[in-house]
């Protein structure tokens, strides 16, 4: 086996799966080749004249999706050297000014943000890079270690090896995963972690032995946000729209079973949440019109759905118009230079056009 196997070099181009494993620099050239397929295409499908339709598919299949692959194999490497990840999320961004006129620097980061947390359920690269590689190698790791025993037992080399650089790799991604968090989602992390490989592990043993899968619940990282900085309610409320925001193809995600996308949604959702509750302290004292905008989207039994569904004989189900307004108005975009009187009570309108929702004349007698 081993004189007919053949072993590349270290460092080498090479492509398995759609992934570039040759190294650094190769990942992140890679990565950077996807951002100009993806600037193409997004000058494409400007064809559609329809914002929801072309949200949907920004969102669907020009956003982290498309390189959803890459990020759980290259992850690291990709954050470590990260002109690609940076490129491709300039190349995102650029199609949410174009969909989302008169949006600030406030609007487009809260674009970015899950759909639970007011933003449109659009995703940076680089901050997905981190989880998407973390939950690959921490579901893969019962699996590896099977296939390192049979290596081992097979002659081909010792078990540690293979191990030994995975838990590297796991450690590596992790320490860079922290630096994004504070003490609270630091703990977090680590019992989610836990939990997680645990899991996997029992998950593996039962796939190989044949026995009934496990129906409980998979574990889920703790509500880290809930007591301080937000109402318990309402710290609830976001993590149930987060989680129960579905995947790219409209499907709800059974979380029965440990997979990469479970892990990766969850750890996700610890930087999410850390990152949601600073902004949520950031507009409350720089912008409270902003603020109140936001504690209203992530109220309990708020919708977001009109975000993502289409009809799908018509296309869109609201008017552009009316899709590309409600979307300004949730991202707090400037709509109107502000010199303009309302024409129902003659009030001077605001830019974001918040009158709107508040304009009333009193009842006629
Ligand atoms: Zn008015």
């Amino acid at each position: 086996m081993k004189s007919a196997a053949i072993m590349d070099e270290p460092n080498v181009a090479s492509i398995s799966l759609g992934a570039e494993v040759g190294g650094q620099s190769f990942a992140d050239g890679q990565m950077r080749e996807k951002s100009q397929v993806v600037e193409q295409m997004a000058r494409r499908i400007q064809c559609c004249q329809d914002p929801q339709v072309e949200l949907t598919l920004t969102r669907a299949c020009l956003g982290v999706s498309k390189v959803n692959h890459l990020l759980r194999a290259n992850g690291t490497e990709l954050v470590m050297e990260s002109t690609g990840l940076k490129k491709f999320d300039e190349v995102q961004a650029q199609s949410v000014r174009r969909l989302v006129p008169g949006l600030d620097a406030q609007g487009e980061e809260q674009a970015f943000r899950a759909m639970g947390f007011g933003g449109l359920g659009l995703r940076k690269a680089l901050y997905t890079a981190l989880p998407a590689h973390l939950a690959s190698l921490i579901v893969a790791g019962p699996k590896l270690l099977d296939l390192a025993e049979n290596l081992e037992h097979a002659g081909l080399l010792p078990a540690e090896l293979v191990m030994s650089e995975h838990r590297k790799a796991i450690e590596t991604a992790r320490q860079l995963l922290e630096e994004r968090l504070d003490a609270q989602a630091k703990v977090a992390l680590d019992n989610f972690l836990e939990g997680a490989e645990v899991r996997a592990a029992s998950d593996w043993f039962d796939v190989k032995h044949g026995a009934a899968p496990d129906r409980t619940q998979a574990p889920r990282a703790e509500e880290s946000r809930s007591a301080t900085s937000q109402p318990r309610v309402l710290a609830q409320a976001i993590s149930g729209g987060l989680r129960d925001e579905p995947d790219e193809m409209g499907q709800s995600m059974a979380a029965t079973t440990v997979s990469t996308a479970h892990v990766q949604r969850e750890l996700t959702y610890i930087i999410e949440a850390k990152e949601h509750a600073e902004f949520m302290d950031r507009i409350s004292t720089d912008d409270d019109r902003a603020h109140r905008r936001m504690l209203e989207l992530c109220g309990v039994g708020v919708c977001h759905k009109w975000l993502w569904i289409l009809n799908p004989r018509r296309g869109s189900r609201l008017a552009s118009e009316d899709l590309t307004l409600a979307v300004q108005s949730r991202l707090g975009a400037t709509v109107s230079p502000g010199d303009e009187l309302c024409r129902q009570c003659g009030e001077a309108l605001d830019p974001r056009l918040s009158h709107a929702f508040f304009c009333a004349l009193s009842e006629p007698t």
